[in-house]
């Protein structure tokens, strides 16, 4: 299987970045959709792809499974996600071998959220605190691996205060993280407020803003309330006057993204990553509308 290029050579080509992220399905009639997804979304010609990991379960049977497909069937280079939940430190370093036995050198690495039904995160036994840790890891099993890992804009919901999650945040570069990529924003100002303090706080790898279309009222509204970012009054007020109709909906979505894409271009990003929610027609048409 040949290896592939990892993701900060690519920052070092000073071009904007596009990717796009996927989660894994529940069955084997979603892989399919998702194949047909995925080839649409070839147009796009994105530079990468990632595949989130699931709480716990056969979905994560389905990251493997579908990053392959991802890999060999459509031509893509594939971040898998990687979380600590669930797993002990010996699982771990496992998974990892496969991964990197996959031909797989870039992966998205997360402590990952509570299992349904807890509010509070607890290490597995033997297992990890913080996906720095697992950076940490992962590093040392194969020094040739290429990490992304979270960063929070509008802080991470369970820390005390944005200084503090800032500190956290240096901990994963300092562990050997290669870049970051954003929770999702609506407002760009707190994202260049967020990559100012990180360079003042020292941390000097790419900071990748995570950007996604809003497809419905309802999905976004629960989306924002659990991982506390802001939606701004305009997008809300368009999208409330909008919300019986769903095209109208995706269309206000669209051009909200549209926009914030080209200012976060215009003033440097080092490119945007989409949540597309598995879905390809409002990637497409931020890629048409982007094109010129
Ligand atoms: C780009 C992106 C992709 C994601 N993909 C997935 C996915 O595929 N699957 C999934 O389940 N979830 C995913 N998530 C959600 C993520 O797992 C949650 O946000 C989770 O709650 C935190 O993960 P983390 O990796 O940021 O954790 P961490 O960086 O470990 O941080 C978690 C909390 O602990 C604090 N902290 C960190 N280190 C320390 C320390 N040393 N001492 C004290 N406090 C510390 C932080 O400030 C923060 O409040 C993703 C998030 C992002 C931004």
């Amino acid at each position: 299987m040949t290896p592939d290029r990892p993701i900060s050579e690519l920052f070092a080509l000073q071009r904007p970045l596009r990717s796009l992220e996927f989660f894994p399905p529940k069955d084997d009639a979603g892989v399919e959709s998702l194949r047909a997804t995925a080839t649409a979304l070839r147009r796009m010609n994105p530079d990468f792809v990632s595949v989130t990991y699931g709480a716990g379960g056969t979905t994560r049977d389905r990251t493997a499974q579908v990053s392959a497909l991802l890999k060999s069937e459509l031509g893509y280079t594939v971040m898998p996600h990687l979380t600590c939940v669930g797993h002990t430190r010996a699982e771990l370093a496992e998974v990892a071998d496969k991964i990197h036995a996959g031909g797989f050198r870039n992966i998205m690495t997360l402590r990952g959220d509570p299992p349904k039904g807890e509010t509070t995160f607890t290490p597995y036994r033997d297992g990890l605190r913080y996906a720095s840790d697992l950076v940490a890891l992962l590093k040392s099993r194969h020094t040739d691996f290429c990490l992304g890992v979270g960063g929070y804009p509008e802080k991470h919901p369970e820390a005390p205060n944005a200084a503090v999650d800032l500190e956290n945040l240096k901990r994963k570069v300092e562990a050997g993280a290669a870049f970051i990529t954003t929770q999702l924003f609506f407002d760009n100002a707190i994202y260049y407020r967020f990559v100012e303090q990180c360079r003042a706080a020292g941390i000097n790898v790419p900071i990748v803003p995570g950007i996604m279309p809003v497809l419905s009222l309802k999905q976004i509204q629960r989306f924002t309330a659990m991982c506390g970012t802001t939606l701004p009054a305009p997008l809300l007020t368009r999208l409330e006057v909008a919300a019986e109709n769903p095209e109208v909906v995706e269309i206000i979505g669209v051009d909200w993204a549209l926009d914030q894409i080209r200012g976060l271009l215009a003033n440097g990003a080092p490119g945007y990553h989409l949540y597309i929610l598995n879905r390809a027609k409002a990637a497409l048409a931020l890629t048409a509308g982007l094109a010129a």
